[in-house]
This record gives structure tokens, sequence and C-alpha cells, in this order.
């Protein structure tokens, strides 16, 4: 089964929960109609945690839940009916992957009793401990709130209202197709400009694993084009040595730091920068970032009104109480904004969710973090990052760089991404 209607759903938490549990909610001449807005949508007398988001962070504190102790219901809220992966879609950019090897259901976490319902949460009611969706609500004991990062669109000029001709394909999905299309149908003779937002940024090595896919891409279809990449950092932000060295075999990819982009006309094939025009025939803009909308909404974001500031064990909010916030949505740990990190904080999540809801003490661990980038074809490159906890608080114990490119580390990464997908949605 691959969807999960209202009614569906409605059934199963009948059947899960006990038909005399939902009576209650839907009684009073409501069953069968669509559920008043002061209505919990599946009322249940067992423990509940509610996840908001399917991602990487909470598609697997949702299953490890379960895992943990399947006497807890666990509600997954994720408006999109499957799982795209970021990691490896650049892969798509440059042809040597389809969307489709990316692209994966849900039944996975069904099987471990995950309650999978695509909708999206419209607010956070912490005091009331419950989630809004359109037309109801769902109670929780503790809530786990994993949205990715949303984009910051008003801070370059003419972009939000370009947002169907400006890409980003910073999630993956129909933009990273489109945005394939878009390469492949450029001129050979043409330019391609990638834009570099500040950080934090969504995985900090990714526009320049993107840089070499469409430096590769171009190099091996269209020799005559060129890429300009305009990085809005004073330089690379990860793995610089390694990137640096891979460049080498792309004489079409031109950098150029602290090159911010402030601006992008669609209408003259034009960015501007604090200091330059660019003129483009193709344009991949990454926009600043924040967190997920609606832990901006529910007032997750520190004073910087971006990111979430959590306890580095639990993950709970420092805002607020039985609220846990994973993922890209997060800051103040020495952690990247990376899919490995937002599985290791949903499994220390979900372990230290399953202690608190037994009164058992939490054990402390931290996350760890392996980071591939694919530099061609066939070659990749790996970042890897050890941390301890130490007075409570995530440090890095060490960072470890693979010596050079190699088709050896990329048959590494096709064994991360099986084995991490699985781990996610297995
Ligand atoms: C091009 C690219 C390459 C990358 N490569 C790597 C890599 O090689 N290795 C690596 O480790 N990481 C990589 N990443 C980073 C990785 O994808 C992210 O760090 C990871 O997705 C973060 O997980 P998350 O759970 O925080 O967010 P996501 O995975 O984005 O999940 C958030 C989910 O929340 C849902 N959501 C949002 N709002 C709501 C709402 N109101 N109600 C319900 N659901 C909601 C969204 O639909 C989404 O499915 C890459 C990223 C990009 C863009």
């Amino acid at each position: 089964m691959t969807q999960f209607t209202r009614r569906e759903f409605l059934r199963a938490g009948a059947a899960g929960a006990g038909v005399g549990v939902l009576g209650l909610s839907l009684g009073g001449g409501l069953a069968g109609c669509a559920a008043p807005l002061t209505a919990d949508i599946a009322p249940t007398t067992r423990r509940r945690v509610v996840v908001i988001g399917g991602g990487w962070g909470g598609a697997t504190a949702a299953k490890y839940i379960r895992m943990g102790d399947p006497s807890i219901e666990v509600i997954l809220l994720e408006p999109n009916r499957e799982f795209v992966s970021c990691p490896f879609s650049n892969l798509v950019l440059s042809g040597v992957r389809k969307i489709d090897s990316i692209t994966f259901g849900y039944d996975g976490l069904r099987r471990h009793g995950v309650r999978v319902l695509h909708e999206a949460a419209t607010a956070i009611e912490p005091d009331r401990r419950r989630v809004r969706l359109a037309d109801g609500y769902l109670q929780y004991d503790r809530l786990i709130v994993s949205p990715g990062v949303e984009f910051q669109w008003e801070q370059v000029e003419g972009l939000a209202a370009n947002q169907d001709k400006v890409l980003h394909a910073w999630k993956a999905g129909p933009q990273t197709v489109q945005l394939a299309r878009q390469l492949q149908s450029m001129p050979d003779g043409g330019v391609f400009v990638l834009t570099v937002p500040p950080i934090a940024f969504r995985c900090p090595p990714g526009p320049y694993e993107r840089a070499c896919q469409v430096a590769w891409y171009l190099k091996t279809h269209k020799p005559k084009s060129k890429l300009i990449v305009l990085d809005a950092n004073q330089n690379i932000v990860s793995k610089t040595g390694l990137f640096r060295q891979a460049w080498k075999a792309y004489p079409n990819l031109e950098y150029r730091a602290s090159n911010k982009v402030i601006a992008v006309d669609p209408g003259v094939r034009e960015v501007r920068t604090e200091f330059d025009k660019v003129k483009y025939d193709v344009v991949n803009l990454i926009p600043p970032q924040r967190a997920g909308t609606i832990a901006v909404q529910a007032d997750l974001v520190g004073a910087d009104k971006r990111w979430c500031e959590v306890n580095h064990t639990t993950y709970e909010s420092v805002k607020h109480k039985n609220v846990h916030v994973l993922g890209d949505s997060t800051i103040g740990l020495p952690v990247p904004k990376s899919g490995n990190v937002a599985n290791a904080m949903g499994k220390i999540c979900a372990i230290a969710v399953v202690a608190l809801l037994n009164d058992k003490p939490v054990p402390l661990m931290a996350p760890g973090n392996t980071c591939y980038s694919w530099v061609s074809d066939r070659e990749a490159i790996a970042v890897v990052n050890a941390y301890k906890i130490e007075n409570g608080k995530v440090v890095q114990i060490e960072q470890t760089l693979t010596p050079a490119q190699s088709p050896f580390v990329a048959q590494r990464a096709e064994g991360w991404a099986k084995s991490i997908w699985h781990d996610v949605l297995g």
C-alpha cells in the first residue's frame, strides 16, 4: 500500500486503539464526516509520539521508537507519498543515476507499526501537547519535529516571484529532474551558473559535489560550455583541498569565492552579486536557508530566527518541553546538516524518548558522520567526523579525510547509501 487516506487511517486507528475510543471522538452524530477543527482525529489511550517530517531524521526516529517499545503508538506526518534521497541526487543531474533509484516508499515503516499519514502539520500547540492538521488535531505525549530546511526566498531579489524558473533542486524531487533537463537542453557553448549561499546550509559539501557533477557532464557532453560557481563564502566550506584537486580535471569550471548573489532576473538571464552581473543560459540558485516553517512558526528557533537549539543528549527543544527537534532544523551542535547526522539523531532521540516515556535514565550517545561526495561519474571523496558527549554537550573528537579521490571510495559510498536508506525506511 503506497497511499493512506484519511478514512483508511481512521479505520486503522479504530483497529489499533479500540473502536470504543474512536467512537468517542466521532460520536454525537459525527461518524463518517470530516473531523471538526476541535476533534482529535485519532484519540488513543496508548502513549503516543507524533513525528513531523518523514525525511532522514523523522522517519528514522519513528521506526526506532516502534522498535524500542512497540507499546508506544507512533504517528508520522509527511505530506509527500515518496521519500526522495538528497544524497546521490547530484548524480541525477549528471545523468549517472535515475531519480527512481533514489526514490522509496513508506511501507517499510508501516511494517514496523508506524502509522503514516500523508498530511502536513499546520501548527504545534506545546502547552496543550497537540499538533494541528488541516481539519483536526493529534494529541501527543512527545513530539518529534524534523521538517528539514525552508528557503529564505526574500534574501535574493527576484527569486520569490520566479521560483518556477530559477531552480534550487536542493530538496530532491521534481526540481532535480527539471534541472537535469535544463542542463541537457543547454546549447554547447552555454554558461551554467551555480550559486552557493552563505553558511549555514543543508549539506556543506553538496554544492561543490554538484559543481563536480555539472562540470563532468559538460566536459563529457558539451565541451564548449562553462560552469561558473558563485560562492557567497570565502572558500569551499568542506573537503576544500580534495575538491580543489578534483576540479583540476575540469578546466571548464570557474570558481569565484566571496560572490554572494543578491538578485536574479530570468527575463534577461542574469544574476547580480554585490559587485558584478553574470549572464547565464541555465542557473541553479541555492537560496539561503533556515529551519522548516513549522519549527519557526512554533517558536522553536533561537534568537537568530533561523535554527533550533536542542539538548545535546535528548534533542528536546530548549524552548518547549516534550518537543524534540532533529536534523537540518537544529543548530548549536558541532555537526554538519547531513542525512547521516539526521539519521543518527533520529536513533539517539528515539532511544531517549523511549527511556523518558518509561521513566528510565537516558543513555548518553553522540552522533557520527560519514559524508561522501562524487567528484566524477566513478570517483568519490569522503570525510569522517567522530564526536563524544562532554559535560552534556556534543564535541568533535576527530575529522579524517580520504587521502585522494578514488573508485574505491565511490564503492564505499554505494554501500553506505544502500545501508542507510534501509536503516531510515526499511
Ligand atoms: C544535493 C544534496 C546532496 C546531499 N548529499 C548528502 C550526502 O551525501 N550525505 C548526507 O549525509 N547528507 C547529504 N545531504 C543532506 C541531507 O539530505 C539532509 O541533511 C537531510 O535530508 C536532513 O534530514 P531532515 O530530516 O532534517 O530533513 P528532510 O530529509 O528534508 O526531511 C524533512 C521532511 O519534513 C517534511 N515536512 C516539512 N514540513 C512539514 C510539516 N509541516 N508537516 C509534515 N511534514 C513536513 C518534508 O516534506 C520532508 O519530507 C544532501 C543534501 C542535498 C541537497
